[in-house]
């Protein structure tokens, strides 16, 4: 379970320049477009975050992206994220990790060892498993988003609002997490200002009971400007800065 994981090689960590150069240009078009959006909805680019979603891309593009000063960076699979985590920080880099994949309680302490934020948290019994862990590891709180279901389809992950204010009281119930805001992904076939207007209110929410649960994690490649009109302080790109993914991860 806990494999081996063998010390990266520079090598390994390195992109080949025409990487390095494609994904500078494509870093540097997304934040410009981030700005834009900032401009447009009358708020300042340093309210949003970008968190550049690495999940197939090889380690040495998650290197690259940090080395161009791009730390905040997520991953949705466990058995992905860690090895890559290992060798950013065999190698001295700091990036912040942000898992953003559904997750199970079996993989919730390998998590907590390398996540900055769990963006994924949607059920009681993985508040208890990641707070175990966090207290077992002896880290600093774990930060944690809640992801919302907006259609109640909770298959694909995330918290119907019926269920939504039991899941905030289980985790500030826990001193091991910091309870820091919400994560949504528009439903397909939803309009991208039905479903980011939805995400606003149920943040409102969480605010009354947690004024310091601030962050909104909205917007991916296809919607991110419409999440940072309707206040998205994260945004979640892959494809439009590594490019398109051969599976459906
Ligand atoms: C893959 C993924 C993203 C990034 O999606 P792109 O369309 O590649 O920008 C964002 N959020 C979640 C939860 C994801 O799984």
């Amino acid at each position: 379970m806990s494999g081996h994981i063998p010390a990266a090689t520079a090598g390994e960590l390195t992109a080949s320049p025409a990487r390095r150069a494609e994904l500078a240009a494509n870093l540097a078009e997304v934040r410009a477009r981030i700005d834009a959006a900032c401009a447009e909805a009358g708020r300042e680019p340093g309210e949003v975050r970008l968190v550049a979603v690495t999940k197939t891309f090889p380690a040495s593009d998650a290197a690259a992206l940090a080395g161009l000063g791009q730390l905040d960076l997520g991953e949705n699979r466990d058995q992905e994220a860690a090895p890559k985590a290992a060798a950013l920080r065999a190698a001295g880099i700091g990036a912040t990790w942000h898992y953003i994949g559904q997750l199970q309680r079996n993989k919730a302490k390998s998590v907590a060892a390398y996540a900055g934020l769990v963006q994924s948290v949607d059920r009681p019994q993985l508040v208890k498993a990641l707070a175990d862990a966090a207290g077992r590891l002896g880290r600093e709180p774990l930060g944690v988003l809640l992801q919302l279901s907006l259609d109640g389809d909770t298959e694909r992950g995330g918290v119907a609002g019926a269920d939504l204010d039991a899941l905030v009281d289980s985790v500030t119930s826990r001193p091991e997490l910091a309870l820091r805001g919400v994560m949504a992904v528009a439903p397909l076939g939803w309009a991208p200002d039905k479903a980011f207007e939805q995400v606003a209110a149920l943040s409102e929410r969480v605010r009354r009971t947690v004024p310091e649960a601030v962050e909104i994690s909205a917007g991916m490649s296809g919607d991110f400007t419409r999440a940072i009109v309707f206040g998205a302080t994260l945004v979640r790109i892959g494809a439009i800065l590594l490019g398109s993914r051969s599976d459906l991860g």
